[in-house]
């Protein structure tokens, strides 16, 4: 299917939504999930417009993973985490709802219930203080 220009990923990359930024570099960037499904859920995505795995170029595929590798370790460090999930969803029927490739950044504490996947809006100002946490982490790397 052709990539939809007009999807909020995209729109985020043109600076016509808002989001709260925790990393950017010329071929990725990081900003907190709306409906978090646990404190600190931190989205990656490529610059490039592509829907799916598939139809990333490998030089971009490498900078996501790097990016999300690099986010990932700050997340962990700024919510105290001792494990994490990475999870990348491909096409509606894998449960995709937004049409541009991400990588989700889950931090996991022992017990703690994972929320519903895009179910439930954070307080902004919450998810601000969790971004706030991230960045510092990631100037201390
Ligand atoms: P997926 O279902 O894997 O495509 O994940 C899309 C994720 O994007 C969900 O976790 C949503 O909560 C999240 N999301 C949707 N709209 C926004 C937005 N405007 N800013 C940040 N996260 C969003």
């Amino acid at each position: 299917m052709a990539y939809d220009p007009q999807n909020v990923f995209a729109k985020i990359l043109r600076d016509e939504m808002p989001c709260i930024p925790v990393y950017e570099d010329a071929q990725t960037l990081a900003f907190m999930d709306i409906m978090p499904q646990t404190d600190g859920h931190t989205l990656v995505i490529p610059k490039a417009p592509a829907e799916t795995i598939f139809e990333l170029a490998p030089e971009d595929a490498r900078a996501l993973i790097s990016s999300t590798q690099k986010v990932a370790r700050a997340v962990k460090a700024a919510l105290d985490a001792p494990g994490v999930i990475l999870a990348q969803i491909n096409g509606a029927a894998a449960g995709q709802t937004v049409p541009h490739v991400h990588f989700h950044i889950i931090p996991r504490h022992e017990g703690e219930p994972l929320g519903l996947h895009a179910s439930q809006l954070a307080d902004p100002e919450k998810l601000k203080g969790f971004a706030a946490r991230i960045v510092a982490c990631l100037g201390a790397d």
